[in-house]
């Protein structure tokens, strides 16, 4: 059997690229459905784009290299396909849209987009073989209990990164892309709760209060979730990004909270009370009581000196600890790192020293912030590179 191009994966980025990859396309999945992380994406409800979509949010080794398809495809345009399908959606917070309805939508969408694109898929089938014969690349698939003998002129890099192996991530586009000559960058879990081997926080488990998290000079202010292994919560998902193992993250307790005038006028208004009732005006109960003995909150508000107040105030704002490591690719939303983008062409996403060889989405070292925009560099890097094999063939 030929085809003009074969997508490996049936994710976001290989969905979308056969929607635009024009006829005679085949995508196929190991999985028994497509967009398996569509689906469980944004807590059931897809957090498929950021209104605030821009190329500083997105992590690689060539912050410049994922400018062009962002700028080519955009949030408003797969904004406008979800209108055309009429599917429901609202801002949730910070530009993050998500479906009203169900995530589900979003792959129904796809499918939908990538038939009348007359694009094929098959599902539950594995790639047995793979070879380049300097024209074609020739494909043995395993399908129900069938072997196929493919070959394609074009083939679509798209099986995502290492995050989430229980629903199916396997490193094969890293795999074949390496056996083509692509560099890989060091890979490691993002967007991924932090740990602490001690389980110190476990006391704190569920409490979840705002603030300014800080990792090797990027801030997030967001919230933050004490977990019983550690930290999570958006501010800490965030960071985890620009964390490394044996790094210190600086967490300010206190964002947008002017401490010492409260404690100050408290001082004078209510002298009699204790120092930890007064500090659960500005910090969940659970947390005043865990930091008492460290912070040393004893006392009454009336007997704190300003100094003491400064003091408290600076321990709250520059609170400093060092995970011990991470909740890893388990849980972790994305891989940060993967095929280097040296020799890909930043336009259509094509090798640069293998004609036809195509590479998108997470399998490409280029990572999004949380909050819709890894889906957003699915999307339009899919978009680029099937505009880009429609133009060529
Ligand atoms: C729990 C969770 C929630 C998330 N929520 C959001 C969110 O709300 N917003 C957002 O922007 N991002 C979110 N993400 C990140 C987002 O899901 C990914 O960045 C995005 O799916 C990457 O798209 P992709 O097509 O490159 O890879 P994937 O969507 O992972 O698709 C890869 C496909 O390749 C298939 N595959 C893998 N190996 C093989 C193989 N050996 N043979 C055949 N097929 C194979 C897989 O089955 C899969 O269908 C979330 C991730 C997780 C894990």
């Amino acid at each position: 059997m030929h085809v003009n191009t074969l997508i490996l994966g049936a994710g976001a980025a290989g969905m979308m690229c056969a929607a635009h990859a024009g006829p005679s396309t085949l995508v196929i999945d190991h999985a028994k459905a497509p967009g398996e992380k569509i689906r469980i994406s944004g807590g059931g409800r897809c957090n498929f784009t950021n209104m605030h979509t821009d190329p500083a949010r997105f992590l690689g080794q060539n912050p410049h290299f994922h400018k062009s398809a962002l700028s080519r495809y955009t949030q408003w345009d797969f904004l406008d396909l979800v209108d055309r399908h009429k599917i429901a959606w609202h801002e949730k917070t910070l530009g993050q849209l998500f479906c009203d309805d169900k995530a589900t939508q979003i792959i129904e969408m796809l499918r939908a987009e990538l038939t009348k694109a007359g694009a094929e898929l098959w599902l539950k089938t594995a790639l047995a073989d793979l070879a380049h014969d300097g024209t074609h690349y020739k494909a043995t698939l395993d399908r129900d209990g069938t072997r196929y003998s493919i070959t394609a002129c074009n083939l679509v890099l798209a099986t995502g990164g290492k995050s989430i192996p229980k629903m199916g991530a396997t490193g094969l586009a890293y795999d074949i892309a390496k056996r083509f000559g692509h560099a890989m960058t060091d890979t490691r879990p993002a967007l991924v709760p932090l740990t602490f081997t001690d389980q110190r926080f476990s006391p704190l488990s569920g409490v979840a209060t705002p603030v300014v998290a800080h990792a090797n000079g990027t801030a997030f202010e967001e919230a933050l979730l004490f977990t019983h292994r550690g930290l999570s919560g958006p501010a800490v998902l965030q960071i985890s990004s620009y964390w490394a193992e044996g790094d210190e993250i600086t967490v300010d307790l206190l964002p947008n909270r002017d401490l010492p005038n409260d404690l100050k006028t408290a001082r004078k208004t209510h002298g009699k009370r204790n120092v930890t009732t007064a500090m659960t005006e500005v910090l969940p109960e659970r947390l005043v009581s865990f930091l008492a003995d460290d912070l040393a909150l004893k006392g009454n508000v009336g007997d704190l000196s300003d100094k003491r107040i400064d003091e408290i105030t600076s321990r709250l704002k520059h609170w400093t600890l060092t995970p011990s490591g991470s909740e890893g690719y388990r849980t972790a939303e994305v891989t940060l790192g993967g095929i280097s983008t040296d020799q890909i062409d930043s336009k259509t996403m094509m090798s640069r020293h293998l004609p036809g060889l195509y590479m998108i989405g997470e399998a490409v070292d280029v990572t999004g912030w949380l909050g819709g925009y890894n889906f957003q560099w699915a999307w339009s890097s899919g978009v680029a590179a099937g505009q880009a094999i429609v133009a060529q063939t």
